[in-house]
């Protein structure tokens, strides 16, 4: 591979004509500011800090964020055990562990509270949507997001945990996401379909209720069954939920699971021997063990890496330090994601310029990533094969009028 200085730079508007999917990104962390805004004066909710900076979470008023704002968002009895269960959420767990990541403030933006603040502010935001009508909304808003990037089809994860308002309810909440999305779609936008999640802390019994609740009722776009969760606060979790996954593993039910992240090597075979893992979220730590790379490149279980999430999040200190490259390079494959585009701030085409500068990528590399993300998707194979046949066209036209 070249240079990068002696490749041209690919613009971010060439990276949005890409056909394309993503397969890693929350719909808890997709929030635009404007959204928040006007879902908190819909609720009455005040805000945890000045409205301009609100993604800049050393702005925020002091105590209030995580107590007042979170308990007014939420249901009064269910605020204080949606606080403490969500606190334990899939984040990362840098080199220095959690809890050093959460004494340890990072300057300014999202991840200047560190960790915990963070989690916080994530479900001080999904706090705040209590109508189907708002559900809706933001599905749709979603949508539009996606296609504004080029990705024509997503699997977005949503774990109905964080959704405090909607506690019992995950089927009135999942029938309102999919009328947003179905919404976005007669639009001509987005196709989005959903990777329910569970979160690490969860017992056995409840994984398996949401899984027998899909199986059984089979809801409109719900395609998959994820896991998300800090391993390094809740331990090793892979044989709890071992027998949700087979379940649904048998019940065609497609999985996607966090881990490689939080966890090391170690969790992300438990994902694919326990979890029946078809695709691994993040995974990064994967490359700690010679002969996980091995299996990785030999299956075609790909991992879906989030650059500027791993960075804002104290993952990897930079891209220098970051194994995505090694990791392609023993064949495994990859995707490029957003993870949290809103609380993080970036969008797809974002990521994949970043990636395309720091290791000198070019429109084949670029080509190739978006083929692996159309291939990698739980979209129907009809519409991989559109897909497919799009980009390949759209690329034969962007290398006529380049060369
Ligand atoms: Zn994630």
């Amino acid at each position: 591979m070249n240079p990068a200085a002696e490749r041209p730079r690919i613009d971010e508007a060439i990276i949005r004509l890409l056909p394309k999917a993503e397969v890693h990104v929350h719909l808890e962390g997709a929030f635009e500011l404007a959204d928040l805004l006007e879902l908190a004066r819909e609720s009455q909710v005040p805000l945890p800090g000045p409205a301009a900076t609100l993604f800049d979470l050393s702005t925020h008023h002091a105590a209030d964020a995580s107590e007042s704002n979170a308990g007014e968002a939420a249901a009064p009895e269910s605020a204080r055990e949606f606080t403490s269960v969500a606190g334990t959420d899939r984040r990362v767990s840098p080199a220095p562990g959690p809890e050093a990541l959460a004494d340890t403030p990072t300057g300014t933006g999202v991840g200047s509270g560190g960790l915990s603040a963070f989690l916080r502010f994530l479900d001080w935001q999904c706090g705040l949507v209590r109508t189907a009508d708002q559900a809706a909304t933001v599905a749709y808003r979603f949508a539009a997001r996606q296609s504004a990037s080029g990705i024509r089809y997503t699997d977005v994860i949503i774990n109905p945990t964080h959704w405090s308002t909607w506690r019992g309810r995950t089927d009135e909440l999942v029938a309102a996401f999919t009328s947003g999305f179905d919404a976005a779609e007669r639009d001509g936008l987005c196709i989005v379909n959903m990777a329910l999640s569970l979160l690490r802390t969860q017992t056995e019994s409840e994984a398996v209720e949401l899984v027998t609740w899909i199986a059984e009722t089979h809801p409109p776009r719900v395609v998959a069954l994820s896991i998300d969760g800090d391993e390094r606060v809740s331990g090793r979790t892979g044989p709890r939920f071992a027998a949700a996954f087979t379940l649904a593993q048998a019940a065609g039910i497609r999985r996607t699971v966090h881990a490689g992240e939080s966890s090391g090597a170690d969790g992300v075979w438990d994902a694919l021997h326990l979890l029946h893992a078809e695709r691994i979220d993040h995974g990064v730590h994967a490359i700690d063990d010679p002969s996980l790379v091995d299996h990785l490149a030999t299956t075609g279980i790909s991992l879906g890496i989030c650059p500027r999430s791993n960075l804002t999040l104290g993952v990897y200190p930079d891209l220098a330090h970051h194994p995505l490259r090694d990791l392609q390079a023993r064949g495994v494959r990859i995707t490029i994601n957003t993870d949290d585009p809103g609380a993080i701030g970036t969008r797809l085409e974002n990521e994949w310029s970043l990636v395309a500068d720091a290791f000198g990528w070019g429109l084949l590399e670029l080509t190739e990533l978006a083929q692996t993300s159309i291939d990698v998707s739980f979209a129907p194979d009809t519409l991989k094969a559109e897909l497919t046949a799009e980009l390949a066209a759209t690329v034969a036209a962007l290398g006529s009028t380049r060369s």
